[in-house]
């Protein structure tokens, strides 16, 4: 993680409140804050850095794309601090990893259950960001916080398998060190469980590029929430073109890879 941008403005992101006019596109993924620096101290003597990842180069195409945005934060009962250790005690210190998915009901329904309090750790449920079916980004659960996108789960990735358990009762997760995603169902997907729908617009696929492409979380390490499913039930997001996002996602920034 201290491969990713952080600047004084990250704080303003954060703050439901705050009057800036878009959130800063370079921190808007970055979790540096999440960790104070004595713990990334200590991950770095552990643990020597696994990658290196190149600085993120954005094009003239990322500057003129401009997106509505909203800022809706989640209840805090819906999302939780990201941990230095897990259920164990082990430190950890996993690269961040972007989950995609979709909202399977009208974004409005998805934030208002998000700003609902929520006791049960089972229906506590929330996404760092949504885009809607107009392409405007939705702001629900800053970044450095942990957002619960996805219960039981695992990134088989470069690094291989990545999990953390933070709570002994529940199943290891991506949580810990995932931003999660979501895009908005189309009218034809709602509510139902058919394995397709018309798929997204084209202003969703500009304004997810758009937003990940602040980002220098690398093109291995941006996946589904059905391949890091590991419940058996997770198969969203339904009909998402990769290949289509990759291709507007390359278009914003420049092949972000592992070296
Ligand atoms: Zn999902």
């Amino acid at each position: 993680m201290q491969n990713l941008n952080l600047n004084s403005r990250q704080t303003k992101i954060a703050n439901p409140q705050s009057k800036t006019k878009t959130p800063n596109p370079k921190t808007t993924l970055s979790r540096q804050n999440s960790l104070s620096q004595p713990q990334q101290k200590i991950n770095q003597k552990s643990k020597p850095q696994k990658a290196r990842i190149s600085p993120i180069k954005t094009t003239a195409a990322f500057r003129a794309y401009k997106p509505r945005y909203e800022i809706a934060w989640a209840n805090p009962t819906n999302f939780g601090e990201r941990l230095a250790k897990d259920a164990d005690g082990t430190l950890v210190n996993n690269l961040p990893l972007i989950v995609l998915h979709e909202t399977a009901a009208p974004a409005s329904s998805a934030i208002n259950f998000f700003q609902t309090p929520h006791d049960d750790s089972n229906v506590q449920a929330s996404y760092h960001t949504m885009i809607k079916l107009d392409g405007t980004v939705v702001y629900t659960v800053p970044p450095e916080k942990r957002a619960f996108g996805a219960a039981n789960s695992v990134f088989d990735g470069s690094l291989g398998s990545e999990t953390v358990q933070t709570n002994p009762d529940l199943p290891p997760s991506v949580n810990n060190f995932a931003y999660h995603v979501s895009l908005e169902t189309p009218p034809s997907g709602v509510m139902n469980n058919e394995p397709t729908h018309t798929g997204y617009t084209e202003a969703q696929y500009q304004s997810l590029a758009w937003l990940i492409a602040q980002s220098n979380v690398p093109d291995q390490r941006i996946t589904t929430h059905r391949d890091v499913d590991r419940s058996g039930q997770r198969i969203d997001p339904r009909s998402f073109d990769l290949n289509k996002f990759f291709n507007v996602l390359h278009s914003f920034r420049g092949v972000v890879s592992i070296n």
